[in-house]
């Protein structure tokens, strides 16, 4: 006998049409800038790392090489491999730090790692002349961040070494901004002169490399003085602005998440809801249940703080948030199992984003879209 595998009411919905338009969007803003600037316009380095923020680094990889995307990003070397098992072919940056024993999958499945010490450069190089290779590889530069990257002040002494390496192609310097997001922050200048005194001395030292690039969502849309070859938003791509920041680019969230009301109850005044009973509304209420929970990656500080939409309505999440469902109050709203409750998206003229949701808890929106967990379906339209 069959059986029929059910979808579970808790459904992420990822856009792809909506990704490649945000996509071009980006590719446009960029070439009418360069035009104006009698520029080149930047290359798009689209980053899908951790599963692509959530949304599914198979299909939005894919996606995102259909609309045109000449290189994707990735956190490790375990990334890179599962996109190419899954026939991803453009070029891959890993951005992340090597180990030794991981170094094989960069040769065997054509992945572009990151220089960001001598030790991974020494590494790097001894692996490649063992296949008698000259790897192509990026440089990373630590202008300030403090995270990985050569110094920037200690660059003299470091880069001659991969200069002379005859088994290292260095394609690209680039950097990473700590404060991008942050109109207010001095430090991100000073991380721009710091990466380009960077970049004159990788000159003088006998490499150069094609490309040089540092932007992330934040610093492609604050500053194009760091467009320079390349580009490497991430957020954007998926619709989500980088808070604070605020943008007149027609960007559109990629995912949205719904799910359904499962069961409907009556409240007697005073009593309480779920773990801890911390809902006693006074009144009589009506309490609707939904089975989606921290177990899914809703954030358990959304209880009492955030609104889910049903009928077109904003109702508030209240008791605790449990590992598998939600409450929430529904008290004069006519409602019924089987209703559609939006947690992200539209319904209506309502609109929840994740950005709202991720201000209600005091998170940032990348942290709750990659915290999606892996039981809910990802449906692609
Ligand atoms: C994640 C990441 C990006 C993309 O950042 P967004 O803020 O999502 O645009 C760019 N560069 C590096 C090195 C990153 O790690």
């Amino acid at each position: 006998m069959e059986v029929a595998i059910a979808v579970r009411h808790t459904v992420a919905r990822v856009h792809l049409p909506a990704l490649q338009a945000n996509y071009r969007t980006i590719t446009e803003l960029t070439i009418e800038a360069a035009r104006a600037s009698q520029r080149q316009p930047p290359q798009i380095i689209a980053v899908v790392k951790a599963n692509a923020y959530g949304h599914g680094a198979t299909r939005v990889a894919g996606a995102l090489e259909a609309a045109g995307a000449s290189m994707l990003a990735c956190a490790d070397i375990e990334e890179g491999i599962e996109l190419r098992r899954d026939a991803i072919r453009v070029p891959i940056l890993i951005f992340g730090a090597l180990g030794i024993s991981d170094l094989d999958g960069v040769f065997a499945y054509r992945l572009t790692p990151t220089i960001s010490t001598p030790t991974a450069a020494q590494n790097l190089a001894r692996a490649a002349a063992a296949r008698g290779e000259r790897l192509h590889c990026q440089l990373k530069i630590d202008t300030g961040m403090n995270r990985l990257g050569f110094r920037h002040d200690n660059l003299r002494r470091t880069l001659p070494a991969i200069a002379q390496s005859r088994h290292l192609a260095i394609d690209a310097v680039y950097t990473h901004f700590a404060t991008a997001d942050d109109p207010e922050s001095g430090d991100f200048v000073c991380q721009r002169e710091r990466f380009e005194a960077a970049r004159r001395l990788v000159a003088e030292v006998g490499l150069h490399p094609a490309k040089a690039h540092a932007a992330n969502s934040a610093a492609l849309l604050r500053d194009e003085q760091v467009w320079y070859d390349a580009v490497r938003p991430g957020l954007l791509l998926y619709g989500v602005v980088p808070p604070p920041l605020a943008t007149t680019l027609e960007i559109a969230p990629v995912l949205s998440l719904t799910s359904r009301i499962v069961a409907v109850k009556g409240l007697r005044p005073g009593e309480g809801v779920g773990y801890g009973l911390r809902y006693r509304p006074e009144r009589p209420s009506t309490i609707a249940v939904v089975p989606a929970g921290y177990a899914d990656g809703l954030d358990a500080r959304l209880a009492g703080r955030a609104s889910v939409l049903v009928r077109g309505r904003r109702v508030p999440i209240v008791g605790a948030v449990s590992m598998d469902m939600i409450t929430i109050d529904v008290t004069a709203l006519d409602v019924a199992p089987g209703d559609e409750v939006v947690i992200l998206g539209r319904q209506g003229a309502e609109r929840i984003d994740v950005r709202e949701m991720a201000a209600a808890v005091g998170a940032a929106p990348y942290e709750l879209l990659c915290r999606l967990g892996s039981r809910i379906d990802r449906v692609y339209l």
